[in-house]
């Protein structure tokens, strides 16, 4: 029997966007990364945010990365970082939930864009018979239905998958926030 193990991690491929009501235009709407950092030294105490801004009047919304942090604790290439504004340390805040969570910014999970990076797979040879374990790991807890993370890695549509499970031939056996497994008594990719 051989046997195919694989493991994905969901990934953002761009900044979360923010839903919130803006005090600028008085409607709920979309705050996006401007990709720029506001520093404030006072003292030997520093102050950064990362600035988001509402996509329809420019209102922004500073999202704190450091708060009166001592300047001697804060890496002095990340610093630099902050001064000049560097984009992809901007994105790659801009895909860290916790500084979301930390400044009570609502992510709109809805509007994400994401990829599958394959992680590792393993493959045991013996016999004829095919099996396959698959699991997909979400570490930003992306609101993606089983089924669709499922028909995604597999380069099936829903209804396949969903047809699928209903035969047996794809069985969900964990799914929560954070982790997604399944298997197959067939290797079906
Ligand atoms: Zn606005």
């Amino acid at each position: 029997m051989s046997y195919l193990k694989i493991e994905y991690e969901i990934v953002p491929t761009e900044s979360f966007c923010v839903i919130r009501g803006c005090s600028g235009c008085g409607r709920k709407t979309h705050f996006r990364n401007t990709q720029k950092f506001r520093v404030n030294a006072n003292g030997n105490r520093v102050d950064v945010w990362l600035i988001y801004q509402c996509e329809h009047c420019k209102h922004t919304l500073n999202l704190a990365v450091y708060e009166r942090q001592k300047v001697s604790s804060v890496p002095k290439a990340e610093y630099e970082s902050f001064l000049s504004n560097d984009a992809q340390l901007a994105q790659q805040y801009g895909k860290t939930l916790s500084l979301f969570q930390k400044n009570k910014a609502a992510v709109d999970f809805e509007r994400m864009n994401y990829s599958y990076v394959k992680l590792h797979e393993t493959i045991q040879h013996s016999g004829s018979d095919k099996s396959m374990e698959l699991t997909i790991h979400n570490p930003c807890g992306l609101k993606i239905r089983p089924e669709k993370q499922i028909a995604d890695v597999l380069g099936l549509s829903r209804s396949q998958v969903k047809k699928r499970m209903a035969q047996g031939e794809i069985l969900v056996d964990e799914t929560d926030f954070g982790k997604l497994h399944f298997y197959s008594p067939h290797c079906i990719m």
